[in-house]
């Protein structure tokens, strides 16, 4: 694949972002490093001038920016979701640094969508979101001030990935192996998540009025184990013949 058409599976997705000067500064950073595609997950004021003088010369990022109502929209379509956090969460995740970031991002980027989701400036994404991502990663800043401006952290982990393209132009990076089914998307696997919590319901398992922790463990779980689509489907007919025997049906 050509670099230009793999830089076309690397999505940066901006949620909920509340100054339009940090949109700009992402297409800036964004541009520096060689990245284009800028995802905007309801921005709270775009289009915007604050935006256009902020990307000075990567105006063409912003110009082809693309605007959508869901995180589900934005990361229609991908097999790998990376989820920046800037402190701890309760529920540990997957883990990676900056470097691995890059390399991830840029060794899938060879063959399947891939996204690098950012917070709002106030208070980050929420749990909810990233319980939609394989890894989180976080930059190893000062533990008392870790928290880096938006723009700013665009700049740093777009720059993993141009690092990671440099070392390895071909995407082909030492322990990247090719598997025979490509990743479940996004879309699927959110399918999956669904038909597993209806499932659950259904057999009297999972009770949505007491539901604990057991949701985020399953998400959990299956992000782990970065699950094909070969093997979504046999889940998705597992359930659905545990579905046809369940006393509610
Ligand atoms: N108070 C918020 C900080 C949000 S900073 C919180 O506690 O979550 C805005 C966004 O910048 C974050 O959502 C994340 O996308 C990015 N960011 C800032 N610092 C970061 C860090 N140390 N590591 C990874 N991402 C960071």
């Amino acid at each position: 694949m050509s670099e230009h058409k793999q830089r076309d599976n690397i999505r940066i997705v901006l949620v909920n972002t509340s100054h339009p000067g940090n949109i700009g500064g992402a297409a800036r950073a964004m541009k520096n490093m060689d990245l284009d595609q800028l995802y905007l997950v309801q921005p709270r004021e775009y289009p915007a001038p604050r935006a256009v003088w902020r990307a000075a010369g990567a105006r063409d990022v912003l110009d082809k920016v693309v605007v959508v109502d869901s995180l589900d929209q934005a990361i229609e379509g991908c097999g790998l979701v990376i989820g920046t956090s800037a402190r701890e969460r309760r529920i540990p995740w997957p883990l990676i640094d900056p470097r691995t970031c890059g390399e991830r991002i840029w060794s899938e980027s060879s063959s399947h969508p891939t996204a690098l989701l950012f917070g709002r400036e106030d208070r980050g994404l929420t749990n909810d979101e990233l319980q939609k991502c394989h890894y989180h990663v976080h930059i190893p800043a000062n533990p008392e001030y870790s928290s880096l401006n938006l723009a700013t952290a665009v700049q740093v982990l777009a720059y993993e990935i141009r690092m990671a393209q440099l070392l390895a132009p071909d995407g082909k990076l030492p322990g990247y192996t090719d598997w025979d089914q490509p990743p479940v998307s996004a879309e699927n696997l959110e399918r999956f998540h669904l038909h597993l919590q209806e499932t659950m319901t259904d057999i009297g398992f999972y009770d949505p009025d007491n539901p604990k922790q057991l949701i985020t463990r399953m998400r959990r779980l299956f992000n782990r184990v970065r699950l094909d689509e070969m093997e979504v489907s046999i889940l998705r007919g597992l359930l659905s013949a545990v579905q046809r025997i369940s006393p509610r049906k």
